[in-house]
């Protein structure tokens, strides 16, 4: 599943979700940033409109961060950054 905040784009890969006892994703969003991360059927899953979730979301990686180290590594969070890919492909580091 996947969902967008103001300027990110949250996907988490529920697959690797099975079997995860932790839940570290969901703990973190309610500790560091708004709880815009529910647990629904065992799996981690977000409520509310696109423009709700824009507006809440905090952007903080917190998710990310503590599925990395206590979860399953299932999220991955994308960072348009505008103009990044002809900075790299002019300096040669694509
Ligand atoms: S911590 Fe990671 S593996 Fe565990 S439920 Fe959350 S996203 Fe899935």
């Amino acid at each position: 599943m996947e969902f967008s905040e103001r300027t990110i784009k949250v996907i988490i890969d529920d697959a690797k979700c099975e079997g995860c006892t932790t839940y570290a994703c969901v703990e973190a969003c309610k500790t560091y940033s708004r709880g815009i991360l529910v647990l629904k059927d065992g799996k981690p899953a977000v409520e509310g409109t696109p423009e709700e979730l824009a507006r809440k979301g905090t952007e903080c990686f917190a998710c990310e961060y503590e599925c990395w180290f206590r979860g399953n590594s299932a999220i991955t969070i994308e960072v348009p950054i505008e103009g990044l890919a002809d900075y790299r492909k002019k300096h040669g580091t694509e």
